[in-house]
């Protein structure tokens, strides 16, 4: 379209239909301007949206989580329905005009089937000082699709799997029961702070132990970490090459081989140092314990994973109260042996009351050990 005058006084007509344009309804001079705002009202207002919607907007939610896919990828959005999540897409894919002022809108939702929500939109806002409002109708249709994480944990996907054994023994019951706890918090941690790629493929008890399936390398690693930082031990890992990915990166599975440490806490072992037995306190790290002889604190040197070579004379859960028949002196005790009913001097450790009428004991072939009260409550 041509405009015979263009040039010269042209800011103070209209572009399009040549009118003068009042000077209050001019920008500013200097200020940026574009075609339209060099218009009259009536060519501006003549092809004016307040609102620009689209025809209409699919949504892909997952059937099995609810999350909805946005960008190129599925998020969680912690819908209570698709109504929630409907208004949301809608809100973001309208596009209000730069030149309104004042703007308010609503949304009201109709439900037409299962999949259908039309959602009738309001808009009201000031455009050169004139109240404009709009009516807009966008159909939003919810494609039920199965998203990512859902398909991998339908579909048994795992990328590490720590399994969870005991040198020389089989995990406890209270082991194995913790090292899923431990795996399931751990997991759950990564979900909540809005890790999709976090989940616990499967879970599995063993003869010899417990294998947990994870859905990452790192994982594997982060949950083996913690299960022996509380269960003491160690852990190796195994990649194994399993395929290559779209891009042609070769892809690994990794195997967290936990091995728990030979004795847990409530063992009494001979460390064959000399001083007597110990019942092991903790295992966390290297191991620690009370002399049996003398009440002692005993702690192991940390190699071989802080699991001394020791040999094991028995548990708290086998101990027994025995009578005692008289505190000899600082160092000695005389006990009934509950099996034999003899009277034997054993080592006082410093935990025996010298009042005691019965002390809690263990009979090993080196003889009755005194154990601390407190020790076999716990195992109780
Ligand atoms: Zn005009
Ligand atoms: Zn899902």
């Amino acid at each position: 379209m041509s405009n015979s005058r263009e040039t010269g006084d042209s800011r103070e007509f209209c572009p399009r239909c040549g009118d003068p344009v009042p000077e209050r309804d001019r920008p500013l001079p200097g200020a940026p301007r574009d075609h339209d705002e060099s218009l009259c009202d009536a060519c501006y207002f003549e092809d004016f949206d307040l609102v620009d919607a689209p025809d209409r907007i699919e949504v892909r939610v997952c059937s099995g989580c609810g999350a909805v896919h946005r960008g190129n990828r599925w998020v969680d959005v912690g819908a209570r329905d698709y109504t929630d999540v409907a208004v949301d897409e809608v809100s973001e894919a309208l596009g209000v005009h730069v030149d309104a002022r004042d703007v308010s809108w609503a949304v009201d939702p109709e439900q037409v089937d299962q999949n259908t929500i039309r959602m009738h939109c309001h808009f009201s806002g000031v455009v050169r000082e004139t109240f404009v409002e709009e009516r807009a109708t966008v159909p939003v249709l919810i494609a039920r699709q199965t998203c990512t994480r859902c398909g991998r944990i339908a579909g048994g996907y795992y990328a590490s799997v720590v399994q969870v054994r005991a040198e020389d023994r089989t995990p406890t019951p209270a082991e194995r029961r913790r090292a899923r706890e431990i795996a399931e918090t751990y997991v759950a941690d990564r979900e909540a702070d809005g890790d999709r790629e976090a989940f616990i493929t499967e879970t599995d008890d063993v003869d010899d132990g417990v294998d947990v399936k994870l859905s990452t390398n790192q994982l594997g690693k982060d949950v083996a970490t913690r299960i022996t930082r509380e269960l003491g031990g160690s852990v190796e890992s195994y990649p194994t090459l399993v395929t290559e990915d779209s891009d042609g990166n070769e892809v690994y599975r990794v195997t967290f081989a936990v091995r728990l440490p030979r004795f847990t806490p409530g063992h009494v072992i001979d460390p064959d140092d000399g001083d007597g037995p110990v019942l092991v306190r903790s295992v966390s790290g290297n191991l620690k314990g009370t002399r049996l002889t003398t009440g002692a604190e005993y702690e192991s040197a940390f190699e071989d994973d802080g699991t001394p070579d020791a040999r094991e004379l028995g548990s708290v859960e086998d101990a027994v109260e025995t009578t005692v028949v008289t505190v000899e002196d600082e160092h000695a005790v005389q006990l009934l042996d509950p099996e034999t009913y003899e009277a034997k001097t054993v080592p006082r450790p410093d935990y025996v009351d010298v009042d005691a009428d019965a002390v809690p004991v263990i009979k090993s072939r080196a003889g009755l050990h005194v154990l601390p009260e407190d020790a076999v409550a716990d195992a109780e």
